[in-house]
C-alpha cells in the first residue's frame, strides 16, 4: 500500500454531480457501481449514496460485488442488481437473491431459473442492437409462455443498453433505431396482459443528450463519477471528475538532450528535467501513460520512457527547476471534467479504464 500517492475522493462532489443529473432528467437512477465503483470504491461510494439520500438503486457486474454491498451495508435498505455474471447456472447461487438482490437475466435458462423463486423479482434486458448479452427480441413469445406457465403476471424492470451512446445523436442512427425496438418489446410485453413497473434503456451517453430519459429509470456510470461518456465531443455535462490522482516527486535530474532514460534506455530528446513519481503499473498506472502529457503548476508535464512498476519518469522543462521540488505532491489529474479526458484521449483509450485500473496499491482518501 501507498501512503503519499493516493486517490483522492471528493463526495461532496459526487453530490453534485447527482444534482446536475437531476437537471437532465426526472428519472430515478439506478446507479453503476461496478469495477469497484468505477475504481473510487464499491462499499464508500455507495454508503454515501444512502447517507445522503441520492439514489436506492445499485447496478453491479458479478454477484460477488453485490454479495459484498449486502453485507457491508446491511444496515441500510437498498436493491443492487447483479448485470451480467449472475452465477445462475453454478450451484448454490440461488439462494442469494431475493427481493433487493435481483439478477438481470438475459437468456431464457437464467429465466427458468429464477422462475422456481417467486419471491425473485423479474428483470429482464433484452438485446436490442448491442449484440452483447441479452433476450432477443425474438424470444419475447417464448418469455411470455413461460411467465403464463408459472402464473407470474407481472414483470419489475425491463431494460436494454445501448451500443453508440457516446457519439452525438446528429453523427449515427443506431441509438434511435435501438430505442424503437425497444418500444416493440415494451408493447408486446403489455400487449399480452403482462405488467411492466419500470423500464431503462439509457447509460452517460444518452443521458447526456437527454436521450430515452423519460423512462421510469436512468443507468448513469461515468457521469456520475464526473467525466462525460460523450468525449471528445462536445457535452454540456458540468460534472466534476470526483478523484484528483496524487502522487509525488522522489527524485530530480537535469538531463541533457541525447542522454538516455531507464529500461529500454529512451533517448531523451531535448534538455530538461528527469523527476521520478513512485507510481507505475503496479498500482494501475499503466504503461500506456507514456508519452501522455498534464499540467503542473503551468508546466507541460509528460511521462517519458517506460512506465515501470513502481515507478515512472516524468519530463519538466528546465525552467521549472525553481518551481518544483522533492516531495511536492503532483496531481495526475484533477477536479475538472477535463484533465482526465485530455489525457485518456492522448492514451488512445477511455477516462472508464484510466479509472478502474487503479488497484489496491494506491490508497482511496475520502473527504466530504
Ligand atoms: C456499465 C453500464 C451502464 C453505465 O454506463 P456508463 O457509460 O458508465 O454510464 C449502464 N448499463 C449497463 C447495462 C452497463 O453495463
Amino acid at each position: 500500500m501507498r501512503v503519499s500517492s493516493y486517490l483522492e475522493v471528493n463526495l461532496g462532489l459526487l453530490e453534485e454531480n447527482f444534482n446536475s443529473l437531476k437537471k437532465i432528467t426526472k428519472a430515478k437512477v439506478l446507479f453503476m457501481v461496478k469495477a469497484n465503483a468505477y475504481g473510487h470504491g464499491l462499499v464508500p461510494i455507495t454508503e454515501h449514496c444512502l447517507k445522503k439520500n441520492l439514489c436506492q438503486d445499485f447496478g453491479c457486474a458479478a454477484l460477488g460485488e453485490a454479495l459484498i454491498l449486502k453485507e457491508k451495508l446491511a444496515k441500510y435498505k437498498f436493491t443492487v442488481y447483479v448485470f451480467s455474471e449472475t452465477d445462475l447456472a453454478e450451484k448454490g447461487a440461488l439462494e442469494h437473491y431475493r427481493s433487493d438482490l435481483i439478477p438481470v437475466i438475459h437468456q431464457l435458462d437464467d429465466l427458468k431459473t429464477i422462475l422456481k423463486k417467486p419471491e425473485v423479482p423479474i428483470v429482464l434486458k433484452f438485446n436490442t442492437g448491442m449484440n452483447r448479452l441479452g433476450i432477443k427480441p425474438d424470444d419475447v413469445e417464448n418469455i411470455l409462455k413461460l411467465m403464463k406457465k408459472n402464473k407470474r403476471t407481472k414483470i419489475l424492470h425491463v431494460m436494454s443498453h445501448y451500443s453508440l451512446s457516446y457519439l452525438p445523436l446528429a453523427k449515427q442512427k443506431k441509438t434511435q433505431a435501438q430505442y424503437k425496438v425497444f418500444q416493440d418489446i415494451l408493447r408486446e410485453i403489455r400487449d399480452s396482459g403482462i405488467e411492466i413497473e419500470h423500464t431503462s434503456i439509457a447509460n452517460s451517453g444518452a443521458i447526456e443528450q437527454s436521450f430515452s430519459t423519460e423512462e421510469s429509470y436512468v443507468r448513469p456510470g461515468l457521469m456520475l463519477y464526473g467525466p462525460s461518456a460523450l468525449y471528445p465531443h462536445y457535452s454540456k455535462w458540468p460534472g466534476k471528475v470526483i478523484s484528483k490522482m496524487v502522487t509525488k516527486i522522489l527524485d530530480i535530474q537535469k538531463i541533457k538532450k541525447g542522454e538516455t532514460v531507464g529500461y529500454g534506455d529512451h533517448v531523451c530528446s531535448q534538455d530538461g528535467l528527469r523527476v521520478v513519481v513512485p507510481v507505475g503499473y503496479g498500482d494501475g498506472i499503466l504503461t500506456s501513460y507514456t508519452n501522455a502529457s498534464f499540467t503542473y503548476k503551468d508546466f507541460p508535464v509528460k511521462f517519458f520512457g517506460r512506465v515501470n512498476m513502481d515507478l515512472s519518469q516524468l519530463f519538466f522543462p528546465l525552467k521549472a527547476e525553481k518551481k518544483i521540488k522533492i516531495g511536492d505532491a503532483i496531481n495526475l489529474w484533477e477536479h475538472d471534467g477535463a484533465s482526465l479526458q485530455e489525457m485518456a484521449l492522448q492514451m488512445k483509450t477511455i477516462p472508464y479504464q484510466l479509472l478502474c485500473a487503479l488497484n489496491e496499491r494506491i490508497p482511496r482518501v475520502y473527504k466530504s
